[in-house]
């Protein structure tokens, strides 16, 4: 038997729908991330919080890990930063949570909140997302574009789920500024844009076709993936579901889906259904949508249903 993990050298790991829905654990996941014999890197899109905060939540919920063990968005826009050419000392306008300073300054940048008279112009921006952020300090991303500063998002979810329903996302943010200066970010570092899972590669000592990427969303993890040439697993315990993997156009669609993380260590090929089967199914209703056989999609989604069922219940 060969479990899936053996296939690759590492795991880069989602966070919210993968290993936490709110402030709860998802179901076996602590148990199935705590097992693993290859090493795992969590990303995170959220750039707010430090890995350090993120870390000690997961340790809360039982994992054993430090602060290297999660990269998040404003680590990959820092990150970015120096693949550009941005020089360490650099003045860098830091709009966002505690997340985008630390992830500024641990990289030898110098981050501001606000242009300090006698320093000279940001020669960038980190835009990502903050509670505080205000009116004022969107207006400060706008100048310094226009003032020709690298404008880089952490990233562009455009809503944030949160306890008392959907709140506009760093990408609604962006969008403001966008508006203003007529243009979009120069660069963005969180899925579905790769640098995030190329920067959890590097910290992996690896390269993004030797891990595999586990998430909950296809327009982020699973496009993101596909961007970064990583392979990728959807579980079905956060955002998206079967329905939305039969409906996917061609580079949202995961390598393989499972209905939760215990699958990372079964024999993808084993088993009465396989995790295989069913991938083979979906591949199957995604080749009849293709090719415009509606109603042969929907006959072979609904084979998939079923072994879906039966993958759920073994
Ligand atoms: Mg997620």
């Amino acid at each position: 038997m060969t479990a899936l993990l053996e296939r690759y050298d590492a795991v880069v790991c989602d966070l919210d729908g993968v290993v936490y829905r709110g402030t709860d654990a998802v179901p076996h996941a602590v148990e199935t991330l705590s097992a693993l014999s290859a090493p795992v890197v969590y990303a995170t899109n959220n750039a707010s919080r430090t890995p350090g905060a993120v870390a000690s939540h997961l340790r809360e919920l039982g994992l054993r890990l430090g602060s290297a063990d999660v990269v998040t968005s404003s680590q990959a826009a820092a990150w970015l930063l120096h693949e550009h050419g941005v020089s360490e000392g650099g003045i860098v306008l830091a709009v966002g949570g505690e997340g985008v300073t630390v992830a500024l300054s641990e990289a030898g940048f110098r981050a501001v909140r606000r242009p300090e008279p006698g320093t000279g112009a940001p020669v960038a921006v980190v835009q990502g997302y903050g509670r505080d952020v205000s009116a004022a300090d969107l207006a400060e991303v706008a100048y310094a574009v226009a003032d020709g500063a690298t404008w880089v998002a952490s990233n562009t979810d455009l809503t944030l789920p949160t306890e008392r329903g959907t709140a506009p996302g760093n990408g609604a943010l962006v969008a403001a500024v966008a508006e203003a200066v007529g243009r979009g970010p120069d660069l963005v570092a969180g899925k579905p844009e790769p640098p995030l899972y190329a920067l959890a590669a590097h910290r992996l000592s690896t390269d993004t076709a030797r891990v595999l990427a586990v998430g909950d969303r296809l327009v982020t993890d699973v496009l993101g993936a596909r961007r970064a040439g990583t392979d990728s697993l959807l579980v079905l315990t956060g955002v998206d579901d079967l329905d939305a993997v039969l409906a996917a156009p061609a580079d949202h669609r995961p390598t393989l889906l499972a209905p939760d993380l215990r699958w990372l260590c079964e024999d993808p090929a084993a088993g009465e259904p396989s995790l295989e089967e069913l991938a083979a199914a979906v591949r199957r209703a995604h080749e009849a949508r293709d090719a415009g056989e509606d109603e042969s999609a929907a006959r072979l989604g609904e084979e998939a249903h079923r072994l879906l069922d039966r993958l759920a219940d073994r």
